[in-house]
């Protein structure tokens, strides 16, 4: 009965249900928060590199050009047993979701890439889900080291270059603002997701009435 609701909803709007994508880590869940912290308490003597001067996704290349040897130290934090698991949801990201997976003919799904060192990550990423989100969202769990090969009509993502095998992803990336990535210009034609105080409603609501995906750029 859901289904078919959800169908004639999607029918009176003039196409089907907005999927949006949303990713994990800098979005949703506190990664450079927690591992700035996590840092600091596991290594108090060495230099870290503050929040405001984070430059670049990857914090184990920065922490490299630091000073070589902290590469392996700073990933040592992220991939010990409880780290992603201990992470604080970022402000407002728990109730925009509940918000978002509340709105008419809109899908919400979250899209994270585990680390190549996942005996940890794949397992906490679930059970934050569940703690924090709740167990629908565990169902909408989608994890993948390659979101190109994803469909969906938004991503939102803290990583400022996203690539993989699928040269044109079906999705428009809109680039959720983190400390890593705040000082970077983008080109006129992409979005920014300032915060979850940021009008994410207007961005879904653009999506809304395209047709089919593959049809949206012809
Ligand atoms: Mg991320």
């Amino acid at each position: 009965m859901a289904m078919v609701t959800a169908t004639a909803a999607a029918v009176r709007h003039g196409g089907r249900p907005v999927r949006v994508l949303v990713d994990m880590d800098g979005v949703l869940a506190d990664f450079e928060a927690g591992l700035l912290r996590a840092f600091c308490r596991r290594f108090p003597g060495e230099p870290h590199v503050p929040l405001a001067e984070r430059r670049g996704f990857f914090a184990r290349e920065q922490y490299r050009a630091l000073r070589p040897d902290l590469a392996d130290k700073v990933a040592s934090v992220y991939e010990a047993p409880g780290f992603f698991l201990d992470l604080e949801p970022i402000p407002g990201a728990v109730e925009a979701m509940q918000q978002m997976n509340a709105l008419k003919d809109t899908e919400v799904f979250i899209c994270t890439s585990p680390l190549l060192k996942f005996d940890h990550c794949v397992g906490e990423k679930y059970r934050w889900v569940e703690k924090h989100l709740g167990p629908q969202f565990v169902e909408r769990i989608i994890m993948t080291r390659d979101k190109t090969v994803v469909l969906g009509d938004l991503l939102i993502d803290d990583k400022d270059t996203i690539q993989g095998q699928e040269e044109t992803p079906s999705w428009e990336h809109i680039l959720f603002t983190c400390c890593h990535n705040q000082h970077l210009a983008l080109p006129p034609t992409r979005r920014r997701l300032l915060s979850w105080s940021d009008n994410w409603r207007e961005i879904i609501d653009s999506k809304r009435r395209l047709g089919p995906r593959a049809e949206d750029g012809s």
